[in-house]
C-alpha cells in the first residue's frame, strides 16, 4: 500500500516509534529511522527492517533539541531516499515533579522534544510534500492532550500544544493532499512502563497484577495497557488513502481514559 512512498520517523529506535517504523516498512515503506541507543543496537534495527520488509532504511543520529539537526535530517532524508512523504513527529520524553520544584531545564527540554521538534521537522518538509500534492503528517500526541494529570506540567503542555499544532497544519495544507493528524495513546505497554512495576510493587506492598490495574491503569477503564502494535496501526490507518479525509483529527486510543 506504501510501495514507494518514504517516511521519517522521529525517536524510533524504541517502543511506540519502532513500533510504527517497522509498520510503516511492513506496509513497503522505505525509512528514516531517529532516536539514540548503542550504535550497535540502532544498526540491528535498521538491518532487521531492511531485510524482513525489503525496503530502504536509514539512521538519522538527530537530537530533537536541536532545530539545526532536524532540518539537516529531513534533507538528508529527501536526498538519500529521494522525498519525504510520510512525517512521523514520535519523539518524547516525561518529567515529574510539582510545579514548584519543576526544573527549568526540564521543562525547556520536553517542550523542544515533545513539541517543538515536531514543528522543526513539519517545516522542513512540508515543501517537498506540497510540490508533489501529497503527504501525511502523524504525530503521536497522548491522552495527556485532552486531558492532564498532576506533576506533569511540561508534558501536557507539550502534548495539547502538538494538538493544536495538528489543527492549524491541517487547515493549512488541506488543499494541497496533505493530512496532518495526531493519535493520542494511554498508557502503553512498553519497557519503560514494564520497568516502573517491581519498585513500585515494593514500595506500595501489591503484586503486580494490583501495580498494574490499580496504580498505572487506575485511569483506563479497559484496565488493559495498548499495545505498540494498536498505535502503530492506527498510524499506517492515517497514512492510508482511506483516511485521505481524516485531518486535523486527534485521536485516543486510551481504552476509554477520555471519555470520562
Ligand atoms: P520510549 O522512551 O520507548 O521512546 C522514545 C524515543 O524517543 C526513543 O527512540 C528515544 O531515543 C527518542 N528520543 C528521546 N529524546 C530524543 C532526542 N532528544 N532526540 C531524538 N530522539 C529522542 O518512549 P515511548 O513510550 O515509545 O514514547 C514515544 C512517544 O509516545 C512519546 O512522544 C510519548 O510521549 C508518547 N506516548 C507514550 C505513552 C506510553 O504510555 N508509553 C503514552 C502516550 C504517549
Amino acid at each position: 500500500m506504501l510501495k514507494g512512498k518514504n517516511a521519517v520517523v522521529t525517536g524510533s529506535t524504541s517502543g511506540i516509534g519502532l513500533a510504527i517504523a517497522r509498520a510503516l516498512a511492513q506496509d513497503g515503506a522505505n525509512l528514516m529511522i531517529n532516536g539514540f541507543g548503542t550504535p550497535a543496537e540502532i544498526e540491528k534495527e535498521r538491518a532487521a527492517i531492511e531485510k524482513e520488509f525489503g525496503v530502504k532504511a536509514i539512521y538519522s543520529p538527530a537530537d530533537m533539541t536541536k532545530p539545526g539537526e532536524i532540518a539537516a535530517m529531513i534533507k538528508t532524508a529527501e536526498t538519500t531516499l529521494g522525498s519525504v512523504d510520510i512525517l512521523v513527529n514520535n519523539a518524547g520524553i516525561q518529567h515529574v515533579a510539582p510545579i514548584e520544584e519543576f526544573p527549568i531545564e526540564k521543562w525547556d527540554q520536553i517542550i523542544a522534544i515533545n513539541l517543538s521538534s515536531a514543528f522543526h521537522a513539519t517545516r522542513a518538509a512540508v515543501p517537498g510534500m506540497k510540490a508533489r500534492r501529497w503527504g501525511r503528517i502523524v504525530s503521536t500526541a497522548s491522552a495527556h492532550s485532552l486531558v492532564a494529570s498532576p506533576f506533569k506540567v511540561a508534558y501536557v503542555s507539550a502534548k495539547h500544544g502538538i494538538a493544536g499544532f495538528t489543527k492549524t497544519v491541517a487547515l493549512e495544507l488541506a488543499t494541497f493532499g496533505v493530512t496532518v493528524n495526531c493519535i493520542s495513546p494511554g498508557y502503553v505497554w512498553t519497557p519503560l512502563v514494564a520497568k516502573q512495576i517491581p519498585d513500585t510493587m515494593k514500595a506500595r506492598h501489591m503484586t503486580e497484577e494490583e501495580v498494574k490495574r490499580d496504580v498505572l491503569l487506575a485511569a483506563q477503564p479497559t484496565k488493559q495497557f495498548v499495545t505498540v502494535e494498536q498505535v502503530a496501526a492506527l498510524a499506517v490507518y492515517l497514512c492510508s488513502d482511506a483516511a485521505a479525509q481524516i485531518t486535523g483529527a486527534n485521536l485516543p486510543i486510551d481504552g476509554g481514559w477520555t471519555a470520562e
